[in-house]
């Protein structure tokens, strides 16, 4: 605890000194599924960022409602999953925010849900459309790119308005758990953030999904080195 944080908390101050940071996030919806892994989230002290895609029904909205109640965040990832930026350019950033977010937003304002990320679908995106949906979010979350080599971000860079560059998680991506907590490691070793993602979470999960065995792992690895495992509005 340091002076600040004992003036500002007073004794019962929780702040913690972390080494480094993992952001979790999950995309698309695994409705149920999500909300069961929350119980694994608690057990290791642990927040994600869950982006929803598709028209909001009153389902995502009970369950986007009951992870932000455990102090997740919650975000959007589209009504139809299309590409942000393409070859032949479709969408202008204000066409696809009209067509394929501010839907999602609406609902979102309407059901008291605080949306603070938004997760590119397929990771597709450029710097005209980061510049014009920080006008609705704080934090993008986008790929690390062909090179698929992790990120590792000082914390001096991490500040609202910024794209959080993810790998990804899941047997589809080859993921080896070893590779996963040497990034762990990584992270923590440097004082540095990292981002992963995946989809729906549920036990031998195949092809983008996380299987729930590597996310207990993951988690318990990341307290194990004391990392703040955190939600995207837990950066700020
Ligand atoms: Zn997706």
């Amino acid at each position: 605890m340091n002076l600040i944080c004992f003036m500002t908390c007073g004794l019962l101050c929780s702040c913690r000194q972390y080494n480094g940071i993992v952001c979790f996030t999950f995309d698309d919806f695994g409705g149920d599924n999500w909300v069961k892994a929350d119980e694994i989230f608690k057990k290791y002290d642990a927040h994600a960022t869950f982006l929803v895609c598709g028209e909001l029904t009153p389902k995502h909205i009970e369950v986007m409602q009951k992870l932000q109640a455990s102090g997740h965040t919650v975000g959007l990832h589209t009504v139809s999953h299309a590409n942000a930026t393409a070859e032949v350019q479709v969408f202008t950033p204000e066409s696809y925010f009209m067509q394929e977010v501010k839907p999602q937003l609406d609902i979102c304002r309407q059901n008291n849900i605080d949306v603070r990320a938004f997760a590119y679908p397929n990771n597709r995106h450029n710097a005209e459309f980061d510049q014009y949906f920080f006008q609705y979010f704080d934090y993008l979350r986008a790929g690390v790119g062909p090179v698929r080599k992790p990120v590792f971000i000082d914390r001096k860079d991490i500040h609202k308005k910024m794209v959080l560059p993810g790998t990804g998680i899941g047997k589809y991506y080859k993921s080896d758990l070893n590779e996963l907590k040497k990034i762990l490691d990584e992270a923590a070793r440097t004082n540095t953030m990292t981002v992963f993602f995946s989809h729906d979470i549920y036990p031998d999960a195949p092809g983008v999904a996380m299987p729930t065995e590597y996310l207990v792992e993951l988690l318990k690895h990341a307290r194990k080195l004391n990392m703040h495992i955190a939600g995207a509005k837990e950066l700020d």
